[in-house]
């Protein structure tokens, strides 16, 4: 591959240049969301930063597969293996079969993920789906000897696997500060150390989402599902693996202890984690008030929003800031990132409509390889947006007459709006508009019964005219033509 693409890497800490283990192809994962509530912001900004590094690499000539998977089983409310499976609990309070609480978020996940216009992954995997991977990972571990079982859970050792590992290299948390950190609760006491994991649990009586094993019946951990599915689509070592920033610690620093212990090998060359997102300052949460979930930003339904805001405006908002800033949500931001994008959509409209001069004033070339130097930098989306709106003042000022560009230069500044706008930032204009789109459709009907008119075809003028009144639509002819209302 010709690009030299330089990728944060959390592991190391710095910026590498990216080379995948087979030339012109790409492994990515990205842990996706755990389906039982309404997608909301916290699932936007992975979704939308990972499928633009998938766009970019695909741009670039990678061949990708993008793995992102569901998460519909195995959760409890914390690490420390304590608590109940969040979907078991959603599926007890709305009196629901569990797998019922799975579809009905999964498609809503869906949904909002396709209106935010990102690309479907190649494989979107279930945890549930993969159990019996799960349940050989855990065999190969206990074999491997880092691994014990008690009372039919089986626990990674960590004290014996940070012996022949190290164990915290990408959270940079040594074993010492985990130990710390972690106390001492009911019922782990069949831990050999506090710091140990679960990655098959004993199901108790209540637990409805359950499986045989060779150590009875139970769940599997809930760092498990990654490792084993990664493995199965991308290989025991492979390109990418993305997710959130807070899942660094214990969820990836897990899944490269898992790895280890079962293949002897790191799972992950490059790790890429976005930060997160504050809502007015604060960090979201149900008993903040501030927990708006993506449905609600597109209504506007919700008592923190001013209005309703589309979702073109919400991913040019995220795309703004880097992947590894926080970014703060408000109204104010949100109505400045929609008048930025208005800004954008109209310059594309114009420069659909510019004219070719005999010469150019300024340099196509340098704006496109200042767009790529930008998206080779650890995908940086806030300057390339930025060398896009230079161009945004070239557009109207070749408009107002003041700059110009020659055919060669204007084919070419349309051809990097298209890749750089609509392929690689996957920005389109609004559509769902449906103010706009009945009036472009009522325009149309109404010149389709004049012209009617004109052929002295009353009977499909009369016709037009008669239905769209059953419809609610009026219309009214006077001299100066047509126009429609709707009735009251
Ligand atoms: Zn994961």
């Amino acid at each position: 591959m010709s690009r030299e693409i330089k990728i944060y890497n959390t592991l190391t800490k710095q910026k590498e240049v990216f080379k995948p283990i087979v030339d012109g192809h790409v492994g990515m994962y990205v842990c996706g969301p755990t389906v039982y509530g309404d997608p909301h912001l916290g699932h936007a900004r992975p979704a939308i930063t990972f499928d633009v590094v998938f766009r970019y690499l695909q741009h670039a000539d990678y061949k990708v597969r993008y793995v992102r998977n569901i998460t519909d089983a195995g959760h409890l409310e914390n690490d420390a293996d304590q608590g109940e499976d969040k979907i078991v609990k959603k599926a007890r309070l709305e009196e629901l079969e569990p797998m019922e609480i799975v579809q009905l978020y999964t498609l809503r996940y869906h949904k909002a993920i396709k209106d935010l216009n990102c690309l479907p992954p190649s494989i979107e995997p279930r945890a549930t789906g993969h159990i019996i991977e799960q349940i050989e990972m855990v065999k190969q571990i206990l074999e491997n000897g880092f691994a014990y079982e008690k009372n039919g859970s089986v626990y990674l050792d960590i004290n014996k696997y940070n012996a022949s590992y190290p164990y915290g290299i990408l959270s940079g948390r040594n074993l010492e500060d985990t130990l710390e950190g972690t106390r001492e609760l009911d019922g782990q006491s069949e831990k050999k150390s506090a710091v140990d994991f679960a990655i098959w649990k004993k199901a108790s009586a209540e637990h409805i989402m359950r499986w045989s094993s060779p150590w009875g019946e139970g769940f599997p951990g809930w760092h498990m599902e990654c490792s084993a599915m990664s493995e199965k689509y991308l290989g025991k070592t492979f390109d990418i693996h993305g997710g959130g920033m807070d899942l660094v610690f214990p969820h990836h620093e897990a899944e490269i202890a898992q790895s280890n212990a079962c293949n002897n090998c790191n799972p992950v060359n490059y790790w890429m984690h976005n930060n997160m997102i504050t809502v007015d300052g604060k960090k979201m949460g149900k008993s903040l008030g501030n927990f708006i979930n993506l449905e609600e930003f597109f209504t506007g339904n919700h008592e923190k929003l001013e209005k309703a805001y589309a979702p073109m405006t919400i991913r040019f908002f995220i795309l703004q800031a880097h992947y590894r800033s926080t970014i703060d949500f408000s109204n104010g931001a949100l109505q400045a990132a929609e008048k930025g994008f208005a800004k954008l959509m109209n310059a594309i409209k114009t420069l659909t409509q510019l004219k070719a001069a005999e010469s150019s004033t300024y340099n196509v070339n340098e704006l496109e390889k200042k767009c790529y130097a930008a998206m080779d930098d650890d995908f940086n989306t806030p300057i390339l947006i930025a060398h896009i709106f230079d161009a945004v003042r070239i557009i109207n000022s070749i408009k107002d007459g003041k700059e110009s560009l020659d055919t060669n230069d204007l084919a070419r500044l349309k051809l990097i709006f298209k890749n750089f706008v609509t392929d690689i930032l996957g920005f389109f204009p609004e559509k769902n508009n449906k103010n706009d789109m009945t009036a472009e459709i009522m325009n149309l009907v109404l010149k389709l019964r004049s012209n009617a008119k004109l052929n002295k075809d009353f009977e499909t003028a009369d016709l037009i005219r008669d239905e769209l009144k059953k419809a609610g639509i009026e219309i009214k002819d006077s001299r100066e033509g047509s126009s429609w209302g709707i009735k009251n």
